[in-house]
């Protein structure tokens, strides 16, 4: 190796929201903070899991609850109308 070319490499800590650590090498400075790992993402837990961030789960529910409820008052508009077209 070249000398003065090269960062730091040295020992970090990886921490995860969900509580697991684990030790790795980076030349980041500091431990590094993540969200999601291997033992807590649904891929490798095989669990169903929401990964919910900013509460963007939160605000597309609640888009399209409004949409759907203006989908089904149309609805009921369109039947009332094909009903007095009936008559
Ligand atoms: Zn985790």
């Amino acid at each position: 190796m070249k000398a003065g070319i090269h960062p730091a490499y040295e020992e970090v800590n990886v921490i995860c929201a969900c509580g697991h650590s684990f030790p790795t090498r980076s030349t980041h400075k500091g431990d590094l903070r993540v969200e999601i790992c291997s033992s807590c993402h649904p891929f490798f837990t095989g669990r169903q899991k929401l990964v919910d961030t900013e509460g963007r789960v939160d605000r597309f529910q609640k888009k399209f609850a409004k949409a759907r409820e203006m989908q089904a008052a149309k609805k009921v508009q369109v039947e009332a109308k094909a009903a007095r077209k009936a008559r």
